[in-house]
């Protein structure tokens, strides 16, 4: 297949192939390489409100703000100006700081389940730090994940992951052994009756059941009725714990995250993305009586240089204070309108598809039938979606580059952005339509 606008970026295009003589692939995390659309990975070199600019001075609606954390928008005046301030101050004391207490304070009058929380500085390490206290505080190996789950690069949860694994098919990871995997249950999503057999299977073993509070990662596909329920009572029943991963949804989707609109109350969560305002800050928090478990409290450990960082912590308390009811209105609006277009854009033309939407966040698959499990993700016509990201780029709209991710809107869309995405859809929706495997 031919990428038609594969050249039309020269700075970006030197830019990566300079990247590529020092980075492996050219970038700092995979999906950002283009490799599932093919073409040059734009540069980019400024984001203003729903606005990016690359370094071929071309400016994108941005519909990925960052895989998230952007939700009011790049460069947020008040966000920038937290940020200033605590650099004026100092950027890292390796004590402990007010902000950090600050932030802890904010992320638990937001989420009832977490009495406790610990800063950290990836969603990874939140989920590996969960995991890892999970077992300390059970005693017992095993974890069950779900297929088309993604909960960061951790050696044990790479099993059938969803996000850069999924983009790339990737059915294992090399340098993750045995020993690391072997105690992790891969299980399909939104299959409770799989979760109840395996606990029969393997009674007294499994620590905790981690899962997506609503999953992004294969596309968005959101839980069944029920199902969640299903995994807290299931968990509580055989004395494992339920830990939501709310790295993507936290403070995205509700004030509260999905927390916010399901209401099921998990043992532990992990947050990142939002929390952050834009910069490496994330968390896992939860039951009081677990949390007491973790270093110097307990005995497990869990530490890091940079946790709780003070420009991390300014950046993501000021963007936190400032996501009210009417900021996640805005952002579930425009959510609904810029779906709302692909999804006419894409009937117009008629493509098969199937929007899918939790909250704010949403996707498509090219695929006629609605999709609640990895297998069904995989299935999609995934070459439109090239075609389509395609054309997108073309006039100036950036989206994932890759079929199988969540897009991601900010209370910064307003209706001069809206109206260019509406521009660009018709060409794209034909592009779509059109493209063979
Ligand atoms: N968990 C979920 C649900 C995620 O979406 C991600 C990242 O996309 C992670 C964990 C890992 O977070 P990070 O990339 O900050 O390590």
């Amino acid at each position: 297949m031919s990428y038609p606008y594969a050249y039309e970026a020269p700075v970006s295009q030197t830019l990566f192939d300079r990247a590529a003589a020092v980075t492996p692939g050219g970038v700092n995390s995979p999906v950002r390489a283009f490799r599932a659309v093919g073409g040059t990975p734009r540069f980019m070199v400024s984001g203003a409100g729903p606005y990016l600019k690359d370094a071929d001075g071309r400016e994108y609606v941005d519909l990925v703000c960052s895989w998230g954390p952007m939700i009011l928008g790049h460069a947020h005046p008040e966000v920038i100006a937290a940020v200033q301030a605590a650099v004026a101050r100092g950027t890292s004391f390796g004590t402990p700081g007010e902000g950090e207490v600050e932030l802890a304070e904010e992320i638990v009058a937001r989420v009832t389940p977490v009495e406790q929380v610990r800063l950290v500085s990836s969603g990874t390490e939140a989920t590996m730090s969960a995991i890892r206290l999970a077992r300390g505080f059970t005693g017992r190996a095993k974890v069950i994940k779900f297929a088309g789950c993604y909960h960061g690069h951790v050696d044990a949860l790479l099993a059938a992951a969803g996000s850069g694994v999924a983009t790339f098919g990737l059915p294992d990871t090399p340098g993750v052994t045995g020993a690391q995997a072997g105690d992790t249950i891969v299980l399909p999503y939104n299959d409770l009756e799989a979760v109840r057999t395996a606990f029969a299977a393997h009674p007294g073993e499994i620590a905790c059941v981690i899962t997506e509070a609503s999953p992004g990662n294969m596309g968005v596909v959101p839980p069944a009725e029920g199902f969640n329920q299903g995994l807290a009572d299931v968990c509580r029943e055989n004395g494992a714990l339920y830990i939501s991963d709310e790295v993507m949804t936290g403070f995205r989707v509700s004030k509260a995250g999905w927390y916010g609109i399901d209401g099921v109350r998990p043992d532990l969560m992990t947050f990142g993305k939002v929390m952050g305002g834009g910069f490496p800050a994330a968390a896992f928090g939860g039951r009081a009586d677990v949390m007491a478990h973790l270093a110097p409290a307990g005995p497990v450990y869990q530490a890091g240089t940079l946790s709780g960082n003070p420009v991390a912590t300014a950046a993501g308390l000021a963007q936190l204070r400032l996501l009210d009811d009417a900021v996640y209105r805005t952002v579930d609006s425009v959510a609904a309108e810029v779906s709302g277009l692909v999804s006419a854009a894409l009937s117009k033309e008629g493509v098969a598809h199937s929007l899918q939407t939790a909250g704010n966040m949403f996707s498509v698959f090219f695929t006629g039938d609605r999709v609640t499990d990895y297998d069904e993700a995989r299935q999609q016509e995934a070459f439109r979606f090239t075609a389509f990201f395609h054309a997108m780029l073309a006039q100036g709209v950036y989206l994932p580059p890759s079929a199988f991710e969540s897009w991601f809107v900010s209370s910064a869309h307003d209706g001069a952005a809206i109206e260019r995405i509406a521009a660009a859809l018709p060409a794209a929706a034909r592009a779509a339509a059109e493209a063979t495997a």
